[in-house]
């Protein structure tokens, strides 16, 4: 990255700059300004982000707001840096990673502004420093789509594209998103003061992320006196909330490595992720995962093991391991209380019926999701059809995503006989507002990109609009809420991006 030389700085209205990561200090982080990218255009714009950050919809307009988000302008009052982390990285200890290809301008509204794909810094081992648009488009809409749903997630305010080449694989173009989030602090960040046994920076970084962002840690009558195992504890629930979330959408990350979790609970680094097509639990969607690491219905687990990598970091200021192993136990039962309230929820049921229906509901749904599993019946499809069946009582078009009929009619009857006495439309109500007709399916990501290639940003903004809303029915959009076409499997993800 560039020194600032620009000697103009833009102001633009309605961003009010604070910096609190910046105050912690250079161990935290190497202050620099991101590099310019030339000749940038939008690519695409959230107005809801925008207003979260008190920024006039209108300044997403002007040039002087594209300019200083591709890197171009300093914007007064920001203070961008690079932060350090380490992390693991498919298991293995990774060492220092960092801010590699991102810069955090500062806190506008109380929220983090960060450019990704900003240009090299310290941090970038062998990279360019650069995003691609493709990965860049994906990022930027799955940021808002997960919103949309309801799912914890950093957000995303805008891409800026530009001709600029970069080398991936193939030759591609370069683009920068503006995330947004409260905190992008990770487990890795924890995991780098730990592992160089800088216990002052591990504290002063603890005791920051309690007093901004947990700030029950230290007063709660109902926690524990160790305000760094009620962080572990809180932390813990919400990774737990986030995974349950996944799990009930069918999201696959796809790089859940200790230096892409939030310490916020935040989903968080779009890389190769995707929304199931077809239902299969062992489903990779990383092309570079060969091992299957991060299956889908290994996202659970692996979440644990990486709050296990936390705890360990956070030991030297715990010092109780009974305490760290306390809060690490609550992570199954809270994931599998989440996941079954979720699962109901998609199911149209609220709670159990008759005082306790645990037990019966959970084997309920597991039945289904091996239904669903040894036909590889369309994730989404299935249960948008379900909530639609629930309301018209026609379960025929259920029915025919199966190929295995017998299986699915038996558990129709256990299912109807569940719902028996249950007002169905406010079941149906539920599902709908639960089951989405839209998601970022793989392939509708790949029609933005190739229309985004031709400069044709309407796809973008058209899947913005869907996934924002996404159990609405926009009508005029039906077809992008069918079964993806043959070329669908095709698509490999990998790392790269
Ligand atoms: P990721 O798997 O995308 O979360 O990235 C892992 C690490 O590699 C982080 O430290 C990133 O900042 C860094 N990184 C990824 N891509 C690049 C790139 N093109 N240039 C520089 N650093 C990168
Ligand atoms: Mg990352």
């Amino acid at each position: 990255m560039n020194a600032i030389s620009q000697p103009f700085q833009i102001t633009p209205t309605g961003l009010k700059w604070d910096n609190h990561f910046h105050r912690l200090g250079p161990d935290f982080y190497t202050a620099l300004a991101p590099q310019a990218l030339p000749e940038p255009y939008w690519v695409g714009r959230s107005v809801a982000v925008a207003q979260i950050l008190n920024l006039p919809a209108d300044e997403l307009e002007t040039d002087a707001l594209l300019h200083a988000l591709a890197g171009n302008q300093p914007i007064s009052g920001t203070q961008p840096l690079a932060s350090v982390y380490s992390g693991h990285q498919f298991g293995h200890w990774a060492g220092q990673l960092g801010d590699g290809r991102a810069c955090l301008l500062g806190e506008a509204n109380g929220l983090e502004v960060q450019l990704k794909g900003s240009g090299s810094t310290p941090y970038s081992r062998m990279g360019d420093g650069r995003a691609v648009l493709r990965s860049s488009i994906r990022e930027f809409l799955c940021s808002e789509a997960m919103h949309g749903l309801g799912i914890p997630t950093t957000r995303a305010l805008c891409v800026v594209g530009s001709d600029e080449e970069v080398a991936r694989e193939s030759l591609e173009t370069a683009a920068v998103v503006t995330r947004v989030a409260p905190s992008f602090i990770r487990f890795g960040h924890f995991e780098h003061f730990a592992a160089r046994q800088q216990l002052p920076q591990l504290k002063i970084l603890a005791d920051y992320v309690i007093s901004r962002y947990y700030p029950d840690c230290q007063t709660a009558s109902t926690l524990s006196a160790n305000p760094y195992a009620n962080l572990l504890q809180q932390v813990t629930e919400r990774t737990a909330v986030m995974l349950a979330h996944w799990q009930a959408v069918g999201f696959c990350h796809g790089v859940m490595n200790t230096d892409n979790m939030s310490i916020l609970g935040l989903t968080i680094d779009y890389g190769p992720f995707q929304f199931l097509d077809a239902f299969d639990p062992d489903h990779i969607c990383n092309h570079t995962d060969r091992g299957g690491r991060y299956a889908f219905a290994r996202q659970p687990d692996i979440a644990h093991w990486n709050l296990y990598a936390l705890a360990q970091a956070l030991m030297p200021l715990i010092e109780d391991q009974a305490l760290a192993l306390q809060a690490l136990d609550t992570y199954k039962p809270l994931f599998a209380g989440h996941w079954l309230q979720l699962m109901r929820a998609k199911l149209g049921l609220t709670a159990g019926r008759d005082g306790d229906d645990t037990g019966a509901d959970q084997a309920l749904v597991n039945d289904l999701l091996a239904l669903l599993a040894q036909d590889r019946v369309d994730y989404t499809l299935f249960w948008r059809r379900l909530s639609q069946a629930v309301a018209s009582q026609q379960f025929a078009p259920v029915r025919d995503l199966f190929l295995e009929r017998a299986g699915w009619d038996t558990w129709l009857l256990r299912y109807s006989a569940r719902l028996d006495g249950l007002d169905t439309q406010q079941a149906a109500d539920l599902m709908r507002s639960t089951n989405p007709k839209y998601v970022l399916r793989n392939y509708l990501g790949e029609l933005a990109i190739e229309a985004a290639k031709g400069k044709d940003f309407s796809v973008v903004a058209h899947l913005l609009t869907l996934l924002e809303r996404p159990f609405d029915e926009h009508p005029a959009f039906d077809s992008y809420a069918g079964l993806p076409p043959d070329w669908a499997s095709q698509i490999e993800i990998s790392c790269s991006s």
